[in-house]
């Protein structure tokens, strides 16, 4: 099985994450994120980045989402068993929490690429003969329980996890850390260095992905004192970490010579949060191969042999004939449109334009922007079919956006007649897979500018499925209006209140949809492939995960 040995060689980035997403059938991750984390290790195998990963092992999951015929959707825990695809290490370190000593245990997972390359992974597991059966608990369920149970994974993650690199024998050069949730990292490092800030951010890369002040992870003091308890502790996060309440980011911001935005709005939105601050821009990416059909593989490989660790080579996807593009495309519609017929009944048409809107269920993302007028649909839908598929879960505790799924079905019931509109259950990566290949439109609607980066958009591309999104995000740069696809709503600098943007939003989604791209798809099919085209040379060319990993070598690793 996993080998410790192989992997310990040389000077290692130690890359952490709250959640890792490398298969649906580890259930360690809840979004993008995770996602995210899953392809920043896929690409850097690929490219032979000595990365060692430290998360969580989420022994129960995010959790599995079971809908009801009314759309409320009912929470099951997602048990699995780590045993089944890794190593437990014999190493075990502990951690002070609430004066106990909380032992925790790793697992060891070698990602290892085709290239030769191998990331190892290392799941924290407290779920520790001898620990209290409280303490057993902490690494049980991802983004699970209140602010005291998110604290003390965080200690786990941050200060278990620089201990646990050490017990295993890593010598480790810089410690990334992938959003807030790990940031008490630095407090670990801090008392192997003196207290010295200076030595620490030299050592500390912090990549934020939350655009809004809300979002960040912030502690008050009282549970801060109760859980870590040592006065000097509690003193530096003080110091370092915000004097009201402990923020996980701006103890990160402190602590980190390298501070970057997952795309250049999101860094500029940054530095408007966090005055002062240098933050760069690092574009995010998907891994090509991971994310691209094995229709299109079999295209790639063919026309394009080496495009997977060399994604650039897409851009001379004019090679492959129009015909073999939309082929392939075609298949993978198939693929979902029979997997969406087999799960619901629904019974949809290979041949009808299809939309497809799959991710987190939260209300900033709007997935119910585009039924806020059925009677457009309607009409839209008499010029060219159209078919909906939506797919997402909520957080449990979210109940804005389980109202939102309840909505969908409530507009799945009223168009019945009418409309195919599909949700499919319990989103995973596998189900993603599938969605952002076997569409022909994906659609993004979210509230600028609380969309970070996405990604989803970009999985989409690498299959030729064109893009149709609000202008936030890494849409701003995708975007070339006609040509890789289309927005609605606002320029990017446009200032306008959220409820004029969402005006302007709502009469371009309908008024493009009718005027623009249900007739070229029915009429203009071959615009319609060099739009696909374009997509790939365009977008997948560039927003992928190996064009992110050399950034972060070059910028920020080195
Ligand atoms: C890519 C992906 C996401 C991210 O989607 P966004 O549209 O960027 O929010 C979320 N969940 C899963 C399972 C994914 O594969």
């Amino acid at each position: 099985m996993d080998d410790l040995q192989g992997v310990l060689k040389g000077q290692k980035i130690a890359y952490f994450s709250m959640e890792i997403g490398l298969s649906s059938e580890i259930p360690t991750y809840a979004g993008g994120l995770g996602v995210l984390a899953g392809d920043t290790i896929r690409s850097a195998a690929d490219l032979n980045i000595p990365l060692v990963a430290v998360t969580l092992v989420s022994n129960k999951g995010y959790f599995r989402q079971i809908l009801d015929p009314f759309g409320n959707q009912i929470e099951h825990t997602e048990e699995w068993n780590p045993a089944r695809f890794m190593t437990l290490l014999a190493e075990e370190v502990s951690v002070k929490i609430q004066n106990r000593d909380v032992k925790i245990r790793a697992w060891l997972y070698n990602y290892k690429s085709l290239t030769g390359g191998c990331v190892p992974i290392i799941f924290l597991d407290t779920d520790v003969e001898g620990n209290e059966w409280e303490d057993r608990r902490i690494t049980d369920f991802l983004y699970g329980g209140d602010q005291r149970y998110r604290l003390k994974q965080e200690i786990v993650l941050g200060i278990g996890g620089v201990r646990m690199l050490e017990a295993l024998g890593f010598t480790i050069r810089k410690y990334h850390m992938n959003e807030g949730h790990s940031s008490l990292l630095a407090l670990e490092l801090l008392k192997r260095n003196g207290t010295d800030p200076v030595k620490v951010k030299e050592l500390c890369i912090f990549t934020t992905h939350t655009p809004v002040e809300a979002g960040h992870d912030k502690f008050d003091y009282g549970l801060v004192e109760e859980l870590i308890q040592d006065k000097n502790d509690v003193d530096t996060l003080r110091r370092f970490g915000g004097a009201d309440r402990f923020n996980t980011s701006l103890f990160a911001l402190n602590l980190s010579n390298y501070i970057n935005g997952v795309t250049k709005r999101h860094s500029c939105v940054s530095k408007e949060l966090f005055p002062g601050y240098q933050i760069q821009a690092i574009t995010n990416g998907i891994h090509s191969y991971t994310w691209t059909s094995p229709y299109f593989r079999k295209l790639y490989d063919h026309y394009l042999p080496g495009w997977a660790n060399e994604p650039e080579l897409l851009v001379r996807v004019d090679g492959i004939p129009d015909n073999e593009i939309w082929e392939a495309h075609r298949n993978a519609k198939k693929a979902l449109i029979d997997e969406v017929n087999r799960r619901t009944g629904v019974g949809m048409d290979y041949e009808a334009l299809t939309i497809g809107f799959a991710r987190r269920m939260t209300a900033y993302k709007r997935p119910t922007l585009v039924l806020s007028d059925l009677d457009m649909l309607r009409k839209i839908n008499r010029r060219g079919r159209i078919q909906l598929i939506f797919s997402g879960k909520a957080h449990p505790h979210d109940e804005a956006g389980k109202q939102i799924i309840r909505e969908i079905f409530k507009s799945m019931e009223i168009l019945r007649e009418d409309i195919k509109i599909a949700f499919l259950e319990n989103y995973d990566m596998d189900l993603a897979a599938k969605m952002v290949s076997g569409v022909d439109l994906w659609l993004n609607t979210p509230t600028r500018p609380y969309e970070a980066s996405g990604t989803s958009g970009m999985k989409a591309a690498h299959n030729g499925v064109v893009n149709f999104s609000v202008l936030d995000g890494w849409w701003i740069e995708g975007w070339i209006e006609g040509v890789t696809g289309w927005a609605m709503g606002p320029q990017p600098d446009e200032k306008l209140s959220e409820e004029e943007a969402r005006a302007a939003e709502l009469s371009d989604l309908y008024s493009k949809l009718y005027y623009i791209i249900v007739p070229m798809y029915y009429e203009r099919r071959d615009d319609w492939v060099q739009l696909m085209n374009n997509s790939i040379a365009m977008i997948a060319y560039y927003f992928n995960s190996h064009r992110m990993m050399r950034r972060y070598v070059t910028h920020a690793y080195l």
